[in-house]
């Protein structure tokens, strides 16, 4: 099985959908083996996507990433990686296929709801920015 890393967006906690969303996992097969609730500062909103640095909409999301609480969560389960990016849909919310996340939940394609990550090197990395492995059970 695989893990990766998941993170329920400030624009989905505050309109407390976070239980629909996880549902929208379980359905999927996925398992949560880990989950906690946080807010980031802006900093570490920025040191999470620091792939995006040089991307014209850095500071929009790592503002918008700090704005409220966040649901950091590690998923589990056969493909979880491509499976978790299949149920969240893409980025661009009017581009997502009916029944995923984006489609259903979320606003734009800045304040789209989730975060999964998209290779295994990244979900080992994101996975370790938010637990220690003592926490995934
Ligand atoms: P994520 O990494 O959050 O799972 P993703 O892999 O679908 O999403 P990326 O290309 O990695 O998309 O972009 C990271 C995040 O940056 C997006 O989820 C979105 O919140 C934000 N973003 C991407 N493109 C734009 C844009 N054009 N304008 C505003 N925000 C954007
Ligand atoms: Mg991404």
């Amino acid at each position: 099985t695989e893990r990766t890393l998941s993170i329920i967006k400030p624009d989905a906690t505050g309109r407390n959908l976070t239980g629909k969303i996880n549902a929208k996992f379980e359905d999927a097969g996925l398992r949560i083996v880990a989950q906690k609730r946080l807010q980031l500062t802006k900093a570490q909103a920025g040191e999470f996507y620091k792939v995006h640095a040089e991307r014209p909409f850095f500071d929009e999301l790592t503002t918008f990433m700090a704005s409220g609480p966040v649901v950091a969560q590690v998923l589990e389960g056969e493909g979880a990686i491509a499976k978790n990016r299949e149920v969240m849909g893409a980025t661009n919310p009017a581009d997502a296929e009916s029944g995923t996340i984006r489609a259903e939940f979320a606003e734009s394609v800045g304040e789209n709801s989730v975060h999964g990550s998209d290779a295994p090197d990244t979900a080992k990395e994101e996975i370790a920015f938010f637990f220690s492995e003592l926490e995934i059970v």
